[in-house]
């Protein structure tokens, strides 16, 4: 397990040639230098980490900012298989003397583990849980929406998690979600939106049942395609053109086409000895649906297999970042389709980081797990390390095999945000706890705001009262 503090960037145990060898794997290293002559930066092997260690001044900590990533807690199917507190036991693991520090938290969907529709006595268990935080608050994690989470066809679209997940905080008095103690504002709706931390912009974007389609939630699982609106994609393609200087980081419960482990077509299903289909990662429903493209987003303005982000992100190469999803679940070392489950295309890395369930699917293909990203001040490269929340498939904690370092095309800055939020008080609410991330330190250190902030400055209507100034680029 990685220490607290600022030894964050040492890869436990890491410095032995046979750990740069397992990350060295020949297909990989062929698939890396293929890359590189195209002149694409890569998703470097963890070896490097210790490169960017060692490039660091002596005895100066730099600024970190990290992103907790977790999927697919499916809190219900533990709490009924298990019994599992899926949510609950990742959240008191990472806040465990021997777990990590994270600023804040995106949720990548499918908090539901209902097979059927989502109900209200899941929307509850799944609030208890997250009452295990005791280092961080439930506004610090940002979530999204997956097929799980989707209502039925005739109901009002995503009622059950607009009212127990809620990321804008429309319904406090159930999901207990107070848009006022967000860290980094939300600028936009449950469907999509976005928040800015320095010069990172994080675009969040949810899965909705498809309109054209008859069948979906309820009836198969989900479509059990990807879906997103022609609005999102819209606005996605808007927030990308328009902020050139940000380093964009989009999530999505599905992955895209062709980038990660059994993302390509009808590779979430498999063959059955007559050379017809069943059931693979996914649940096949014959002649139902669309389970060629069940493993990745399939639907975009109602448009199947349509590519849209596929080909803009091919016309732009590097503009985004990453993009971070989950959905298919399965063993760390799966390369189905011969990917893993961090690859870049089209100079974007794209992470599939499900899940946290051990219940929804095959036991094979259920392993605990999220990630890690650190972003470090002044550098351009980003860490991303794999936590193992059980010990059934290797030991509980870090699992090093996965280490990387995704190379950004430019440096993250945090001085570009100055971060000070004001309560009813005026006083520090947050993360006091913390200390050397780039809240922790703001918050302790010789930025941090304590007195009432005036409340005729515009960009304190955001209700956090947090203040930000001299973004990048003024994108
Ligand atoms: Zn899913």
């Amino acid at each position: 397990m990685a220490p607290r503090g600022a030894s964050r960037f040492a890869i436990p145990g890491s410095n032995t040639t046979s750990k740069q060898l397992d990350c060295w794997n020949h297909s990989r290293r062929n698939f890396l230098t293929a890359l590189v002559g195209l002149g694409v930066s890569t998703v470097m092997p963890c070896g490097s980490l210790l490169a960017v260690e060692n490039a660091k001044p002596k005895g100066e900590s730099p600024m970190r900012f990290r992103v907790w990533v977790f999927s697919d807690a499916h809190v219900g199917r533990d709490k009924k298989y298990g019994p599992r507190d899926s949510l609950a036991e990742a959240i008191s693991q990472s806040e465990s003397v021997s777990g990590f520090d994270w600023d804040i938290a995106l949720d990548l969907g499918d908090m539901s583990g209902d097979v059927g529709l989502p109900k209200d006595p899941e929307g509850e268990e799944i609030v208890r849980q997250f009452g295990a935080l005791k280092r961080h608050r439930r506004e610090q994690i940002y979530d999204l929406s997956g097929n799980h989470d989707r209502s039925g066809l005739d109901d009002s679209q995503a009622w059950w998690w607009r009212k127990w997940i809620d990321p804008t905080g429309e319904h406090t008095e159930f999901s207990r979600v107070d848009a006022a103690k967000r860290p980094f504002p939300i600028d936009g709706t449950w469907e999509r939106y976005s928040f800015r931390v320095g010069n990172v912009l994080f675009l969040m974007m949810c899965d909705i049942n498809e309109p054209t389609q008859k069948v979906g939630r309820g009836t198969l699982g989900g479509n059990p395609s990807g879906v997103l609106s022609g609005e999102t994609f819209r606005w996605w393609k808007r927030m990308v053109e328009e902020n050139p200087s940000s380093i964009i980081i989009s999530a999505h419960h599905y992955m895209l086409k062709n980038t990660t482990t059994a993302s390509g077509e009808w590779e979430g299903m498999r063959r059955d000895e007559k050379g017809g289909w069943k059931d693979g990662y996914h649940g096949y429903y014959e002649g139902k649906g669309t389970p060629q493209g069940a493993s990745y987003l399939y639907w975009v303005d109602s448009k199947r297999d349509s590519g849209a982000f596929e080909n803009f992100l091919e016309s732009s190469p590097g503009r985004v970042a990453l993009w971070l999803g989950a959905h298919t679940h399965t063993a760390p070392d799966d390369t189905y389709g011969g990917k893993s489950h961090i690859e870049r295309r089209w100079g974007t890395s794209f992470i599939n980081v499900a899940g946290l369930t051990k219940y929804m699917g095959a036991a094979e293909n259920c392993i605990p797990r999220s990630w890690l990203l650190t972003f470090t001040d002044g550098s351009d490269e980003v860490t991303a390390q794999c936590y193992l929340h059980t010990s059934d498939y290797a030991r509980q904690g870090w699992y090093s095999k996965f280490d990387r370092v995704v190379k950004l095309s430019k440096q993250f800055k945090m001085r570009s945000v100055k971060t000070g939020i004001a309560g009813e008080s005026g006083t520090s609410r947050y993360f006091l706890a913390l200390r050397d991330s780039i809240l922790g330190n703001r918050q302790t250190g010789r930025n941090r705001i304590t007195s009432r902030w005036p409340t005729n400055r515009p960009e304190l209507s955001r209700a956090t009262g947090l203040v930000l100034t001299d973004i990048a680029g003024s994108d």
